[in-house]
């Protein structure tokens, strides 16, 4: 019911010159498929009476317009022209050579083409099947209280059969792979584009390292999986890192970020997962790993932070870290583990720098 309503009370988009290409090429090829099907009507088999003969050159005309209208991108004027020829074409037909050689069948693409229209609005597409379902009817009841104006002989009631059908299956598969292939496409195309995006929000750009919300998502998860075993989180600052910044530049304090982070990712080896937290500050997640271990860890970056020469457009000079480590108690919340790192990060601070407190 909820499915029903939200499809009658569905937007539809102003059939603007923005139409989808798929629809639009799935309209011009099922045009161009009836043209040449009624070109080879119009050389093969010829309705010597009356003037008739003319008829799927008229077709032909019509086809035309419904071509124009869809390169000069008016869609749903091409929709409803292609239409009013099928429409036409089937109630010739049935009066010309009865319902048996299938003519009356060319109403389906007209019904597939209807519902994948975004311009019409749920009660034009259903007015649109009722009034092709009535139709079709009428055409059948027609045929059987009158007799065709051509009796056709079985040889040509077959070829005519053979054409109609080749027609409308190789209409209705050009439609539908043009269609099923663009939706498949779109899918894959918004699949890459939100990993992309989802990428992007969780990567520092200058270091290209995660950024907060990835470590604090990780932590989560980490959690949510149930994981019985200890772990810490360690928070780092540079130490007098404005002094960088107001000695060398700011692209050279931008580039001692990137060199540090590169460190410690190398440093990192899978033993830790390093976030850039914000500004000159880096944050750790060490899984399974207790307090000890992870201040042995800590312990061992600084050193390797405070041994790394750094270069930049001639300027070299060393750094050194303040690290705060605390371990994960399974009741406090991660707020609280992040809160003590950083306490203990500035009780560090306080202490002199250049140092891992635990
Ligand atoms: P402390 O030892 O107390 O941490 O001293 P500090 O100078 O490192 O601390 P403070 O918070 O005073 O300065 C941090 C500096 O980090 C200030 C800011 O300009 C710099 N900073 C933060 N983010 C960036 C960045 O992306 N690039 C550069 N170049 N500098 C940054
Ligand atoms: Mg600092
Ligand atoms: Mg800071």
């Amino acid at each position: 019911m909820e499915k029903i309503r939200s499809f009658l009370t569905k937007e539809t988009p102003k059939a603007g010159k923005n139409a989808p290409v798929y629809y639009r090429r799935a309209l011009a090829v099922s045009e161009e498929l009836l043209g040449l099907y009624f070109l080879i009507h119009f050389f093969l088999f010829p309705w010597k009476t009356g003037g008739w003969e003319l008829f799927p050159l008229l077709m032909l005309f019509g086809v035309g317009a419904c071509e124009y209208s869809v390169r000069r991108r008016n869609v749903l004027l091409g929709f409803l022209l292609f239409g009013a020829l099928c429409m036409l074409w089937c109630g010739w037909y049935v009066r010309q050579v009865g319902w048996g050689c299938g003519g009356q069948h060319f109403l389906l693409p007209l019904l597939l083409l209807c519902f994948f229209n975004i311009f019409m609005p749920p009660w034009g597409k259903i007015g649109c099947f009722l009034a092709l379902i009535g139709y079709r009817m009428l055409l059948f009841s027609y045929s059987q209280s009158n007799d065709p104006v051509f009796a056709l002989t079985t040889d040509a009631g077959l070829a005519f059969q053979t054409l109609n059908s080749t027609t409308l299956f190789v209409l209705m598969a050009s439609v539908c792979t043009i269609l099923s292939n663009s939706i498949q496409e779109t899918e894959r195309q918004l699949r890459l584009d939100n990993q992309e995006l989802s990428r992007e929000a969780e990567t520092d750009p200058l270091t290209g390292l995660p950024n907060r919300r990835f470590l604090i998502g990780q932590m989560q998860r980490y959690l949510a999986g149930g994981a019985r075993e200890p772990f810490c989180a360690a928070i780092a600052d540079i130490d007098f890192f404005k002094h960088v910044n107001d000695t060398y530049g700011h692209p050279c304090g931008d580039y001692a970020l990137s060199e540090l982070a590169s460190l410690f990712r190398q440093a990192g080896l899978g033993r830790y997962q390093c976030a850039r937290w914000g500004g000159e500050e880096f944050c750790f997640f060490l899984p399974g790993v207790n307090l000890d271990e992870a201040g042995t860890l800590m312990n061992d970056l600084a050193i390797a932070v405070s041994e790394h020469p750094f270069s930049f457009e001639g300027n070299d000079f060393t750094l050194t870290i303040t690290i705060g480590v605390a371990e994960y108690d399974f009741l406090s919340s991660l707020e609280t583990l992040l809160d003590e790192a950083d306490k203990k990060l500035y009780m560090g601070k306080n202490n002199g720098r250049n140092q891992v407190v635990m």
